[in-house]
């Protein structure tokens, strides 16, 4: 079967009425959904207006008012019923994540893994929502810390993981007693529409076992950047997690500053990696082809930067291009592929745009040239690049979302770790080393400067149970794991006399009777 004929609208349409999807969301609308696979059309759908999205907040606030009542424990066992219902769904929802975004289909599955362990984790959370009690000054006084929740949690995601990003939101601030309104990725509404049918199915099931639930507790806007700005400037809404390019996140960050609102920014990633002498060539090379290579160079975390030294860069560079040559690129949705397509042809050009800027300043590239045009003329599959470069200096400073791995000599380490810090898009980094100094300093305060520090692993592919993100330039976004909990609600400080006498401020006198 040639990539031209694989019939990938009917078998859509197909996964979403088995995902709960009703037939006649799929077609009649403006915003056209294409598959990169092979750059069919697999339905137009409505999007909504700015004055429904702004009706859909007010309904979304509502369902705070009343979610904010039930216990914890009880808002987890919805949680729960959501990852069982992923884990019924997941063979599914992982191959739309394959088709809509053209990610391989092991990585569109793993996509939907990490939705059911933050489930999982968030489920656990619910019963771990602790303040501290804190010693007080004074006499016959409790002092102690409670979290509440926050209110309307606005998600807005990209489309490089079009579930993922949602469910380490949505998950948190649900258990923590939030409703939550999702502005997916205008490349990725499919999945964004399974997702919440699936939700809608745990809500069902909560429901019928008893448990309370207010309507619109999770809401989809299906729309572009234009629905994304009312969410983001929407008084009703104290939160937004807004996943994608740094770019979105110096419009959307001054937004919300100047309304006072959150922001849990999870932006680009220009991420590097440092090889030291000592390092196992065999563990780094498979480390930095899956990070460079993987979801075709289409990750926040992707590795694009490699800092070799040079007492083993010729025993490492032209293993990599070899292995660059011959990996197999083509249909994601096939097990012996490894690169599936790039997003669209506006992200090609991009791509070719920087290997010219790259040539330009001196660099050696292989790679990078387009494949399969002639079995789908409207996909865009590219050779992964490696490009030697004589200095960190251009392309090699910006984040390129492509497949291209720029790589740089060195000689002293401390130049490598500078080098490693040297750009303001510091999401995740790592190490390859045996020398267990190198490996320390890396992750101490002198080290890595980015919220990702890794030793002999590649900087991408997180893991739930960590605090995810924390881009330098932004500040650092944290969701998913470890406390991140605590940026989806508000701490409030409570003081408790149960003595019958009134300590005012220490050395305060202010009698009044
Ligand atoms: P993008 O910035 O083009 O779009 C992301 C989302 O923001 C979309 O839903 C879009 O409609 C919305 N948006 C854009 N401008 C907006 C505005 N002014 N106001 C409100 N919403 C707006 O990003 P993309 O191309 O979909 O995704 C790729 C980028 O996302 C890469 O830079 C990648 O590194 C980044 N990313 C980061 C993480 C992370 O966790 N740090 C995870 C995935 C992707």
């Amino acid at each position: 079967m040639t990539l031209a004929n694989l019939g990938l609208s009917a078998e859509v349409s197909a996964i979403l009425t088995r995902l709960g999807v009703p037939q006649a969301k799929l077609s009649g609308g403006t915003l056209a959904v294409r598959s990169p696979v092979n750059g069919e059309q697999l339905a137009r759908l409505a999007e909504i207006s700015a004055i429904e999205t702004d009706k859909a907040i007010a309904a979304a606030h509502e369902a705070f008012l009343e979610w904010r009542l039930v216990p914890a424990p009880k808002r987890g066992e919805l949680i729960r019923l959501l990852g069982e219902e992923l884990r019924t769904a997941k063979a599914d929802l992982g191959r739309l994540v394959s088709i809509e975004v053209g990610k391989i289909l092991s990585e569109g599955l793993g996509e939907v893994q990490e939705m059911i362990d933050i489930c999982d984790f968030a489920v656990g959370l619910s019963r771990q929502l602790y303040g501290l009690t804190i010693a007080t000054e004074r006499a016959d006084h409790r002092m102690m810390e409670t979290w509440h929740p926050l209110g309307v949690t606005g998600i807005i995601s990209a489309f490089n993981f079009p579930v993922a990003v949602w469910s380490w939101n949505a998950a948190l601030a649900l258990v923590c007693g939030n409703s939550t309104v999702w502005k997916p990725s205008e490349k990725t509404p499919l999945t964004a529409l399974a997702t919440q049918a699936i939700f809608e199915k745990a809500l069902a099931r909560y429901v019928a076992e008893g448990g309370k639930a207010p309507a619109n507790l999770s809401t989809l806007l299906i729309g572009g950047r234009d629905v994304g700005e009312v969410l983001v400037d929407h008084p009703r809404v104290p939160l937004v997690s807004a996943t994608g390019s740094t770019a979105m996140g110096r419009a959307v960050g001054p937004r919300l500053a100047k309304r006072f609102a959150r922001s849990i920014l999870e932006l680009g990633g220009n991420n590097a990696a440092i090889v030291c002498p000592t390092a196992d060539l065999d563990l780094t090379l498979r480390g930095v082809a899956f990070a460079a290579m993987g979801t075709a160079g289409q990750r926040c975390t992707t590795l694009r930067r490699l800092f070799v030294h040079e007492s083993v860069y010729d025993k490492l560079v032209p293993r990599l291009i070899q292995a660059y040559g011959s990996v197999t690129i083509g249909n994601p949705l096939q097990s012996s592929t490894l690169v599936g397509p790039l997003i669209d042809g506006g992200s090609y050009e991009r791509m070719q745009k920087a290997l010219a800027e790259a040539k330009a300043a001196g660099g050696k590239v292989s790679g990078g040239d387009r494949v399969l045009q002639n079995e789908a003329a409207d996909a865009f599959y590219v050779r992964p690049a490696v490009v030697e470069m004589p200095a960190q200096t251009g392309p090699v400073k910006e984040e390129t979302f492509a497949p291209i791995l720029y790589v740089m000599k060195y000689s002293d380490f401390d130049e490598a770790l500078t080098l490693n810090n040297d750009v303001p898009q510091g999401l995740s980094s790592s190490i390859f080393t045996n020398n267990m100094q190198e490996a320390e300093t890396f992750v101490s305060a002198r080290g890595s400067d980015c919220g990702i520090a890794n030793v002999n692993i590649g900087p991408s592919g997180a893991e739930i149970g960590g605090a995810f993100g924390g881009e330098k330039e932004t500040g650092g976004g944290r969701e998913s794991g470890s406390d991140a909990w605590k940026a989806y609600m508000r701490r409030a400080t409570n003081t408790v006399n149960y003595g019958k006498t009134l300590p005012l401020a220490q050395g305060v006198k202010f009698d009044v009777g």
